[in-house]
């Protein structure tokens, strides 16, 4: 299944970076662009930026770069068709595909992670099927989501499902429709298990209903489920509620439930409630209130509140009416305040969960129950700890201890200080003894980073004394690695298989790579400079660049790309390249294009060098031109001493006279090559 260029082309243009990236991270305007944390890599202080007007983003901490369609693979993970089918679903694009590629092989490029993707899909389809139409299904699965109260709609939204009472029931309906057992494994459907020398494989999930997992792009990743037999019919092996194992798909700690469903309106409302269980959210979700989450049971990890950080910076905790399970989780609370989050709590009545009590209240009054009852956390805990140890002062210690540390969590000094104070009224003690308390802690975290600072900092500095000088622009991009000129993918172009190169030639074919970057990077940056009279600064190199041969795979596809676009007589720019390219070639370019000043910089002061800012020199195009001269006679050099050993072989007189009249050819080119550019081309 291919899509056509023409919708790709069609995704493309109606894909709005800015939505794009929006759905997953909270932006903040600037100048002309967009700014954030970088979801790719660790950093406080954003330099995640994103221009509109090009429809592109890019990190200048870690050189992520790409367009709507690379954000969306890199984010979610998904290959480049299912990024473009992602993108499809968002805008409503009807997706044309191209169906005279090989089917059974593009089943075979696969990877194992579209495959379980498939797989979940199946699956989930499978179990909403059998609730709503089989008779088991709609008799016990259907009937105990009625009973909850959950609408059809809300059945649909979530894609709840119903698993038959049967060991084998998913394995044979999935083998059926050509999924291998080995994907049932790997998805966590099916279990293995090895029995007196035979292999036993059965359905994890049996006459239960499902609620399945989704990730943020809205594909199932995972499945929790639940029992419908008595607590006194269940074997000591059956849980009320299973879930799915890790897979390829599945991190378990960095997955909040009802997230897909939740993150609009958890932007929106610029709040995330959190709760515990599927219910919970299921049953928030059709009282109107949809930014909701739960984290299955689980206590909180670093990665769920990532999660929700990218929408908004306010978590409110729902807590059932125990104060067992309040407690138990007041260590997860820490983390999310560690994060700069503002953290509320709401407890419920004695008995209720927000499940229960939303069914009792209604709607309006459990909205209004909200609003009223959230606590600041702190204020919430403190109160607790409080209530708990009464007057022994030895728990009293005990508390006040724990509640400083809660607060020393919260990275803004101005909100420590509120709480301090809050907290000293709240136990009765003199203010400056909670100060100094929080004050110990900060100063023996500091002290702590700072000892890692100054590692890091002492690797930095052995790092620069070994690295090679700067040239003459610094960039992000790599060279590229062996592995990329012996990766058969990256040579077939128009379905035709090209002969990768012998692994004697990747060194050479490296340093050529270098060249070919360049050549395309002054083509994009600065072609359409006139450097003589009328004449063009990619007239004078694609002449120069007819004579090489471009080797490295994507920087002959952007070549190909500029002179076909010059041939139709289009004025090609970046702009062009980010449009038509593939995700490999859009990142390339805004890489190439986009200079890193910073780094640039600082490598000049790391080693008391000034750097040149090419676009401050108005002999660019000059520049330029020598460039590839250099570049081209060091590939001549190259062809002629290949031709010098193959001579050196027997041969027959006629293959022979060949080699010797191109050598010719190429002696009298290199000659030129040299005394054009004027530069005395050393013998290396
Ligand atoms: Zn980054």
């Amino acid at each position: 299944m291919r899509i056509t260029k023409q919708s790709e082309i069609q995704i493309k243009d109606r894909a709005d970076i800015l939505e794009v990236v929006q759905d997953f991270l909270s932006l903040k305007k600037k100048g002309q662009n967009y700014w954030a944390c970088c979801p790719f890599h660790n950093e406080k202080s954003p330099s995640f930026s994103v221009a509109p007007a090009k429809g592109i983003y890019k990190c200048f901490g870690c050189g992520a770069a790409g367009d709507s369609v690379k954000f969306v693979m890199d984010i979610e993970g998904l290959s480049y068709p299912e990024a473009l089918k992602y993108l499809a679903n968002k805008y409503s694009i009807e997706i044309e595909e191209d169906t005279s590629g090989n089917t059974d092989e593009y089943k075979a490029q696969q990877t194992l992670r579209e495959s379980v993707l498939i797989m979940m899909q199946f699956a989930q389809r499978y179990y909403h099927k059998l609730l709503t139409e089989d008779e088991d299904g709609k008799a016990l699965g259907m009937s105990y989501f009625k009973e909850r109260g959950f609408s059809l709609p809300t059945i649909e939204k979530f894609g709840l499902g119903f698993s038959k009472d049967d060991w084998h029931d998913l394995e044979k309906n999935a083998v059926k429709e050509g999924f291998t057992e080995e994907i049932l494994e790997k998805a966590g459907l099916i279990i293995k298990k090895e029995e007196n020398g035979k292999t036993n494989q059965y359905d994890r999930f049996r006459g239960r209903v499902m609620f399945p997992v989704y990730d943020l792009a809205g594909k199932v990743i995972a499945f929790g489920a639940r029992t419908l037999k008595k607590d006194d019919k269940r074997g000591q092996a059956e849980p009320k509620y299973l879930n799915s194992p890790e897979s390829e798909v599945y991190k378990k700690s960095e997955v909040l439930y009802g997230i897909f469903q939740a993150k609009n309106e958890i932007r929106n409302q610029d709040n995330c409630y959190l709760t515990e269980g599927y219910t919970d959210v299921i049953s928030l979700h059709q009282a109107g209130i949809a930014n909701v989450v739960a984290s299955s049971g689980t206590s909180l990890t670093e990665g769920q509140i990532k999660l929700v950080k990218r929408f908004t910076d306010n978590i409110t905790v729902l807590y059932d009416g125990d104060n067992a399970g309040i407690k138990a989780s007041l260590r997860g609370i820490d983390l999310i305040l560690e994060q700069g989050m503002n953290v509320r709590a709401v407890v419920f009545p004695q008995g209720e969960d927000p499940d229960s009590y939303v069914r009792k209240v209604g709607n309006f009054a459990f909205k209004e129950f909200l609003q009223e009852s959230a606590k600041d956390f702190i204020t919430f805990k403190a109160e607790l700890l409080l209530g708990e140890v009464k007057t022994e002062p030895i728990r009293k210690a005990g508390a006040i201890r724990e509640i400083t540390n809660s607060i020393s969590k919260v990275p803004d000094a101005i909100k420590r200080e509120v709480y301090t104070q809050h907290c000293a009224e709240l136990f009765n003690i003199d203010v400056h003894i909670l100060s100094v308390e929080i004050d110990k802690i900060l100063i023996n975290k500091g002290l702590q980073e700072q000892k890692q600072k100054k590692e890091d900092i002492r690797r930095e500095e052995e790092k620069s004394k070994n690295a090679p000088p700067p040239p003459f622009y610094v960039d992000d991009v790599p060279l590229p690695t062996e592995e990329y000129f012996t990766d058969k993918e990256v040579y077939y172009t128009n379905n035709e298989e090209v002969e990768t190169p012998a692994r004697k030639d990747i060194k050479y074919l490296q340093t050529i790579a270098v060249h070919e970057k360049e050549c395309v990077r002054l083509l994009l940056k600065y072609g359409n400079y006139l450097v003589e009279g009328e004449v063009k600064l990619w007239e004078y190199l694609l002449a120069e660049i007819d004579e090489l041969q471009f080797h490295t795979p994507v920087y002959l596809q952007m070549l190909t790309m500029y002179k076909e676009a010059i041939t139709q007589g289009i004025k090609v720019d970046d702009s062009h390249m980010i449009r038509y390219g593939s995700p490999e070639i859009v990142e390339k370019v805004i890489n190439l294009t986009t200079e890193k000043y910073q780094i640039s910089e600082n490598w000049g002061i790391m080693h008391e060098i000034v750097i040149p800012h090419e676009s401050d020199s108005d002999k660019l195009p000059e520049t330029a031109y020598k460039y590839i001269l250099k570049h081209k006679y060091k590939f001549v050099k190259n062809l002629l001493k290949n031709i010098e050993t193959q001579l050196e072989e027997e041969l027959g007189e006629e293959e022979e006279n060949l080699l010797l009249s191109e050598y010719n050819r190429l002696s009298m080119l290199k000659q030129q090559i040299a005394s054009e550019s004027g530069l005395v081309i050393d013998s290396d």
